[in-house]
C-alpha cells in the first residue's frame, strides 16, 4: 500500500518525496495503528492523514478546533481533485445535509468537523452509518489544560476508541513538552500508539529579541530596514494595542490589517481572506490569529508584547519561514510586559496549582529572552533537544551579548524598594534612585530616605532595565493589584553580599529606535506609563469578559 502512497503523492499533491517522519506516519495509519505526531509548525503534518484518507476505503474524519480555517482546507483538497466537505455551524443548512448525504453514502474522501459538533449524539449516529477510514486530531495540544489553547471538548475525544472500534486515531501537535504529549496520550488513550517526534529545529528563521523602547518605532524601523514589502504577523497581547499598531502602521504605508476575537466572524473571515491571498500584507493580530495557518511566505513574526510562555512563543514565530527561505522572529520587551503578565496571572481566578505552572512558564520565556548565549539552544533545549551547537544565526550568536557587573546596582534597587516598604512601583523606586523629587514623594517624606539619590550613576533607562532583570530573574515579585515592587526570598543572598549578579548591557543599537533624550524623556515616559495604564484596565476589563474567544489565555476564560 505504501506504493499506492507514493504515487499518490506524486500524482495527487504534486511532491517529489515524503518529509521525514510522514512515510513512517503513513505507513503506521495504513497497518491500522493509532499515532501520535509532534512536529513543528510548517513540518507537513496534514499530508500524514490526507494521504491514508485518500489510500484506505471510507472517508477521513479531521477534527479540527479551526473552523475559520475549514473551508480553505476543503478547497484547497477540492483543487487537488479531493472530495472533501466540512460539517460546522457556519454552513447553510442545505449545503450541511448535502454533505453528510454525501458522508452516509461514501462519496467522500475526507470530512473537516470541529469537536463539539462530532460529539453531539446527532453527529454520532451519523458517523456510525459512514464507513470511516481514520480520526485524525488535529492541534491535539487543545487538549492539554495547562496550555494556551485548551479546549475542554477535546477531552471528551477518547471516546472515539470505544464508539468506532477499528477505526484509527492519529493525533497531531505541534506543541511537545513532555508534559503535554503524555497528556495527549492520556486523555484521549493512545496507550499504544505510535509515537513520531521531528526535531524541533528551525534553521531558516533568526531569533532576535530586544528591549523595547518605544516598541511601534523599533518595529517601524524593522520593517523599514528590513521588510518593506513582505508579508508577515505583528502581534500584540490585547485587542486595542492590535487596532491602534495596525491603524499606525497603515498611516506609514504599510498593507497593515488587523486580526482579534473581538471583530465579527465577518470581518475576522475576510482580513484572514486578505492575508492568505495577498502578496504584501502584514496581519497585526491577538493570539486568537494563527494556530493553523499555512501561509508559506510569511518573511517575519514580530513580538511587541512578550508571550506567555515558550511554547506560544515558538509557535507564534513558527508561522515565519514556512517555505524554508530565510525568515525573522523579531521581539521587543520590557519591564511593563513581565509585570502585565504576573498581574494577570496572579489575578486570575485559577487555582494555585495552575498559577504555579503559568508562572513556571512564564519564568522560562522570560530565561529565554534573558540569555547571553544562543537563542536557538536554548529554545531547542527546552523542547528536550539539549545537544545542539550554537546556531550562528540569532542576535546572541551575531552580537555577542556584553555584560556587566550588576551587583552593587541592584543592591541599590533591592534597598530602594525595602525602604519605601514595598508598597510602590518601578517608575517611583526609579525616581527614588535619581533623587529626583515629585510632589508624592515630598508627601510621603521620602526625601528623608537613605537611598534618596544614591543611584544616580545610571539613568532612567538603565534603571528600567536592571529592574526588568531583576523581576525576570525571580528577585523581586510584582504584587497584584498596583504592580508595587516586592522582595523575594532569594534576594537575600545578594543583599547580605554573599552572591554577584552578572546583567545584561541593553544597546541601542541601530533597530533599537530613536534615543529618549533630554527634557523631552519624562514625558515620553509620562505617554508609556499612560498607555500602560490604558492596557491595565483593559486587560481586567477583557478578563471579566467570559467569551469563546481566544485571544484571552486559559487562566483568563475558564475561572
Ligand atoms: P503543519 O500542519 O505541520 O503546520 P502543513 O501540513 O500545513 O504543516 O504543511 C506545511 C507546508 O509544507 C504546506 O505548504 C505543505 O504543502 C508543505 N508540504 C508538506 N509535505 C510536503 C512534502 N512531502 N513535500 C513538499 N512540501 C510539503
Ligand atoms: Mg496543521
Amino acid at each position: 500500500m505504501i506504493e499506492r502512497a507514493q504515487q499518490i503523492l506524486a500524482e495527487v499533491f504534486g511532491y517529489e518525496s515524503f518529509r521525514p517522519p510522514q512515510d513512517a506516519v503513513v505507513e503506521a495509519l495504513l497497518a491500522g495503528q493509532d499515532s501520535l505526531v509532534i512536529m513543528p509548525t510548517g513540518g507537513g503534518k496534514s499530508l500524514c492523514y490526507q494521504l491514508p484518507s485518500l489510500v484506505r476505503e471510507g472517508t477521513g474524519v479531521v477534527i479540527s478546533p479551526l473552523i475559520a480555517l475549514m473551508q480553505d482546507q476543503v478547497n484547497a483538497l477540492s483543487q487537488l481533485g479531493i472530495r472533501a466537505g466540512c460539517l460546522n455551524s457556519s454552513l447553510p443548512l442545505e449545503q450541511l445535509q448535502a454533505t453528510e448525504a454525501k458522508l452516509v453514502a461514501g462519496e467522500l474522501d475526507m470530512v473537516y468537523i470541529a469537536p463539539e459538533r462530532l460529539l453531539q449524539p446527532r453527529s454520532l449516529a451519523l458517523f456510525q452509518r459512514a464507513r470511516l477510514s481514520l480520526f485524525a486530531i488535529d492541534e491535539a495540544h487543545c487538549v492539554s489544560q495547562w496550555g494556551h489553547d485548551f479546549r475542554p471538548e477535546y477531552m471528551q475525544l477518547n471516546r472515539l476508541r470505544e464508539l468506532f472500534p477499528g477505526v484509527p486515531r492519529i493525533a497531531l501537535t505541534a506543541t511537545a513538552d513532555a508534559r503535554t504529549r503524555q497528556e495527549i496520550i492520556d486523555r484521549l488513550e493512545l496507550t499504544d500508539a505510535a509515537r513520531f517526534i521531528r526535531g524541533f529545529d528551525r534553521p531558516n528563521i533568526r531569533y532576535r529579541i530586544g528591549q523595547k523602547d518605544r516598541g511601534r518605532e523599533q518595529l517601524l524601523r524593522f520593517l523599514r530596514d528590513e521588510h518593506a514589502q513582505d508579508v508577515g504577523i505583528v502581534y500584540c497581547l490585547s485587542r486595542k494595542r492590535v487596532e491602534d499598531t495596525a491603524a499606525w502602521l497603515s498611516e506609514r504605508g504599510f498593507n497593515a490589517l488587523p486580526y482579534h476575537a473581538g471583530l465579527s466572524p465577518e470581518l475576522r473571515q475576510h482580513h484572514l481572506h486578505r492575508f492568505l491571498t495577498e502578496e504584501s500584507i502584514i496581519m497585526v493580530a491577538t493570539i486568537a490569529f494563527g494556530m493553523g495557518i499555512d501561509k508559506p511566505n510569511v518573511r517575519f513574526v514580530a513580538h511587541l508584547d512578550l508571550p506567555k510562555s515558550v511554547e506560544a512563543y515558538y509557535q507564534e514565530t513558527g508561522r515565519a519561514g514556512r517555505d524554508g527561505e530565510p525568515a525573522d522572529a523579531w521581539m521587543v520587551y520590557g519591564l511593563q510586559d513581565v509585570i502585565f503578565l504576573r498581574q494577570m496571572l496572579e489575578g486570575s481566578q485559577a487555582d494555585e496549582v495552575h498559577k504555579q505552572v503559568e508562572r513556571q512558564k512564564l519564568e522560562a520565556m522570560l530565561g529565554l529572552c534573558e540569555i547571553t548565549s544562543c537563542r536557538r539552544q536554548a529554545l531547542l533545549a527546552y523542547f528536550g533537544e539539549p545537544d545542539h551547537q550554537p546556531c550562528g544565526n540569532c542576535d546572541t550568536c551575531l552580537e555577542p551579548v556584553p555584560v556587566w557587573d550588576g551587583t552593587e546596582a541592584s543592591r541599590k534597587a533591592l534597598s530602594a524598594v525595602f525602604r519605601c516598604g514595598q508598597m510602590y512601583g518601578v517608575n517611583y523606586i526609579i525616581d527614588v534612585l535619581l533623587g529626583e523629587s515629585s510632589d508624592k514623594s515630598r508627601q510621603r517624606g521620602h526625601e528623608q530616605l537613605s537611598t534618596w539619590g544614591i543611584g544616580k550613576e545610571l539613568d532612567r533607562n538603565q534603571w528600567r532595565s536592571v529592574f526588568r532583570q531583576l523581576v525576570a530573574r525571580g528577585y523581586l515579585k510584582v504584587e497584584a493589584s498596583h504592580g508595587a515592587l516586592q522582595l523575594s526570598e532569594s534576594c537575600r543572598a545578594l543583599l547580605r553580599g554573599e552572591e554577584t549578579l552578572e546583567l545584561r548591557r541593553d544597546l541601542r543599537t541601530k533597530s533599537a529606535g530613536p534615543k529618549l533624550s533630554g527634557g523631552k524623556s519624562k514625558a515620553s515616559q509620562q505617554q508609556l506609563d499612560a498607555e500602560d495604564h490604558a492596557l491595565w484596565n483593559e486587560l481586567k476589563a477583557l478578563r471579566k469578559r467570559l467569551a469563546d474567544e481566544q485571544d484571552v489565555p486559559p487562566y483568563v476564560i475558564f475561572h
